[in-house]
């Protein structure tokens, strides 16, 4: 079983169709995506409707949860607060009642998917190893998908909360082998606004059979979302800001 694993769309299509077309060269049983389909950027309704079509399991992201009125606005800088009530006009019911829908958190016998972190669904970022260590108790499968920060990352957690970072140096297309001995908080990185200053959008592969983690990036056409998003009357550093994937 070999699964797709993509999170924080962010309303970006450009990025989203690109990532969806290079899933369908890999040979994947499932797409399985960590929320935040919405928020930021300018095509919502249409990211809504591709993954609603494509990903089997999709969870509720603290900007779907905001979009829908299930998180107060206050929490939001005014940027991501001013494309939220923008996205609000412009999404259809149906589309809002699909959002509202959806939860932050999702578990099989084998992982653990949430957007934020384990032990905080919605909102918390699993950015360093002490907050990576904290979660260890807050999941009981070996396996746990996050989102959220917006960077690929690998956290490999000890017993004795010894925590190790482990894609540090290593190049997409590369297959990390996970030991089910310790526990892996194991993010793909953003779609449509990775902010770990590769503006590449960002995926993965969770295979089951070979027990490998796999992560990929992959151009697209940053100029055209920025367009869009001036077209739509957002703020402009929105579009600024995918050019630094920061
Ligand atoms: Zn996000």
């Amino acid at each position: 079983m070999r699964i797709a694993v993509i999170s924080d769309i962010h309303a970006n299509l450009v990025a989203l169709e690109r990532v969806l077309a290079y899933i369908d060269t890999l040979a994947v049983d499932a797409l399985w995506c960590l929320g935040d389909v919405v928020g930021y950027g300018p095509e919502p309704g249409a990211c809504v409707e591709r993954i609603r079509a494509r990903a089997t399991v999709c969870l509720l992201g603290n900007h779907d949860a905001a979009v829908v009125g299930r998180l107060p606005l206050e929490g939001f800088n005014p940027v991501a607060r001013a494309a939220i009530l923008w996205q609000r006009e412009h999404l259809s019911q149906e589309h809002m009642a699909w959002l509202a829908s959806l939860s932050p958190r999702w578990e099989n016998p084998r992982v653990t998917l949430v957007h934020g972190s384990p032990r905080h669904p919605l909102w918390e970022y699993v950015d360093n190893q002490r907050t990576a260590a904290a979660n260890y108790e807050a999941f009981t499968t070996p396996l746990a998908l996050i989102g959220h920060s917006h960077l690929a990352l690998a956290w490999r957690l000890h017993k004795n909360r010894r925590v190790r970072a482990s894609l540090e140096g290593s190049e997409p297309g590369t297959s990390m082998p996970l030991d089910l001995s310790d526990k892996w908080l194991l993010n793909p990185g953003s779609v449509g606004q990775p902010r770990d200053r590769d503006p590449r959008a960002a995926l993965a592969v969770l295979d089951f059979d070979a027990l490998t983690w796999t992560w990929y990036r992959l151009d697209y056409d940053i100029e055209a979302v920025e367009q869009a998003i001036l077209a739509a009357g957002l703020p402009q550093v929105l579009g600024r800001r995918l050019y630094l994937g920061w």
